[in-house]
């Protein structure tokens, strides 16, 4: 019997191979997928804030063009006063002219705003600029690296997977059964091999009765401390 469970040794010997690279890179695609959404969301943030820039910049220069129209009417209210007849026309006009007025400041108001809005969305700018630079850029290539490591890993455990393949077609098939069956369900070791009547897996003291089936060899058996397969140390 152990001449059957030996190939299977080396079946799990892979398999805790695989799952030793498949821990260490568990949480690569959960990182590289968390930096690229750091790297997006400081991306839109920037084309957010010079969007904002242009959107003031049009809306300054339509107010500019406000004031200039008023401006003009003004000037043109100025030069009709000269050509009043009646006191009701020249006090239509000089209301208009102090309407006119007025609703300048208003839009010189409107106006500060606006471009104090838009250095406030520079400095922003500038700054989400600089930051990207320094911390931003640089997490570009440390996902590179990541996704290198990744495929390597990938690639080992394919390779680790092809050895496991061309293994498995030499293995007893009732074995291999019982093996798959325990896998299923428990993280390997699955087999674990005794020292004296010890369990090689947990330490424990194994029954006598259990220990001589384990010596003579004619059947499977399961620890009691731990249910793994337990067999012979193999010298
Ligand atoms: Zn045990």
């Amino acid at each position: 019997m152990i001449e059957k469970i030996k190939p299977l040794l080396e079946i799990q010997n892979l398999d805790m191979q695989i799952l030793e690279i498949q821990n260490n890179f568990r949480e690569l695609p959960e990182k590289i997928f968390s930096l690229n959404n750091r790297i997006k969301s400081e991306e839109t943030k920037i084309e957010n804030l010079s969007q904002k820039v242009v959107e003031l910049e049009s809306i300054s220069i339509n107010l500019q063009n406000d004031i200039t129209d008023i401006e003009d009417k003004v000037k043109a209210n100025t030069e009709k006063v000269m050509r009043v007849k009646t006191k009701e026309e020249l006090e239509a006009l000089e209301k208009e002219t102090g309407d006119l007025k007025r609703r300048k400041i208003e839009i010189e108001d409107k106006q500060i705003k606006a471009m104090e809005e838009m250095e406030t969305c520079k400095k922003d700018s500038d700054a989400s600029n600089t930051s990207f630079e320094e911390e931003i850029l640089p997490m570009k290539s440390e996902i590179s690296e990541l996704e290198k490591v990744l495929n390597e890993s990938k690639e080992e455990v394919g390779l680790l997977d092809d050895e496991r393949s061309k293994l498995i077609k030499e293995v007893d098939k009732d074995f291999l059964k019982i093996y798959e069956r325990l896998s299923s369900n428990n993280k390997p070791p699955i087999i674990a091999e005794t020292s004296g009547e010890v369990c090689g897996h947990c330490n424990m003291k194994i029954p006598p009765q259990v220990y001589i089936k384990v010596l003579q060899g004619k059947e499977i058996v399961l620890a009691p401390c731990c249910k793994k397969i337990i067999i012979p140390k193999i010298a």
